[in-house]
């Protein structure tokens, strides 16, 4: 889609102030991941074994991939993206092999955080699989999970929309045996992620983030995002006409003036 972001940038450079409408869920995840990744000294000497795997679930947009890569940033961690439905389409036997190679290189790198978006593609209930190779990928992810010692410095996040349709074995203690639910954002949380991705923008008087939080409902992060991408467009739309095409330049006051209109935003 065109919100994907890149494959494997290995160093995330989103922070937790470019995720909306979220505090608790950062708070969860901070407890659960970045501080047994900045401290691990904490949990040896108490004695307990941090979270190795931790779910995800939440409708598509919601800002499940942001926020991962937001803690592993955060964390001073290494970001490994697998993306389920791709990993699937690999050629036999590949999708077992590039799935621990993955896992060998964040090993190595760790502190690391595994991000797999769509796990459900990768791990369906096994009795509702048919293909012999659906079930070894499946068997390889667990153990793999299993394989992994409980201080390596390592967190497997992984994320779906469909938790119900997810494989029973994973969740399993010492496997993905956290579970954080992302929600659609509330009008204070759309307000927030409104002025997230209009940070840098210059907005018209009239703009009111107030109002296009409450004419939203229902929008997740990534319909916001859009419809702010949306404006801006319309915002360059408008001044078309004042830019001197035949020179190719902008004159310096049609940049001045140039401004997002609350006008652009209900197009
Ligand atoms: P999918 O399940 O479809 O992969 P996702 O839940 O992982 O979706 P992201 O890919 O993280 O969602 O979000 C897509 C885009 O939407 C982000 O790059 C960001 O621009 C915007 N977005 C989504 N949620 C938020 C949020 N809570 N705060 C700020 N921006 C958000």
């Amino acid at each position: 889609s065109e919100y994907e972001e890149p494959q494997q940038s290995r160093r995330a450079d989103v922070t937790y102030d470019d995720i909306g409408g979220m505090s608790h869920t950062i708070d969860q995840l901070r407890e659960m991941v970045e501080l047994p990744l900045r401290y691990p000294e904490l949990f040896q000497r108490l004695g307990v074994d941090p979270p190795k795997g931790v779910l995800l679930h939440g409708p598509p947009g919601t800002g499940k991939t942001r926020l991962a890569r937001a803690v592993a940033n955060e964390s001073a961690a290494e970001f490994f993206l697998i993306n389920g439905p791709e990993i699937m389409g690999s050629a036999y036997g590949e999708s077992e092999q590039r799935l621990r190679s993955v896992f060998e290189e964040a090993a190595k790198a760790a502190p690391s955080i595994v991000f797999i978006d769509e796990i459900d593609s990768i791990a369906p209930k096994r009795d509702r699989v048919q293909g012999e190779a659906e079930k070894r990928l499946v068997a390889q992810l667990l153990t793999l999970m299993d394989g992994l010692e409980a201080r390596a410095n390592l967190v497997v996040i992984a994320a779906t929309n469909r938790p119900d349709a997810i494989d029973e074995a994973l969740r399993r203690p010492g496997r993905f045996d956290r579970e954080i639910i992302i929600g659609v954002p509330d009008e204070r949380g759309r307000k927030e992620i409104l002025g997230i991705h209009t940070r840098g923008m210059p907005l018209g008087d009239k703009v009111d983030l107030n109002e296009l939080a409450r004419t939203t409902y229902g929008f997740v992060g990534a319909d916001l995002a859009a419809l702010t991408r949306e404006a801006a467009i319309e915002a360059v739309r408008r001044i078309m006409p004042r830019l001197n095409l035949e020179e190719g330049t902008i004159p310096p006051e049609v940049l001045d003036d140039l401004s997002v209109t609350r006008e652009d935003f209900m197009e």
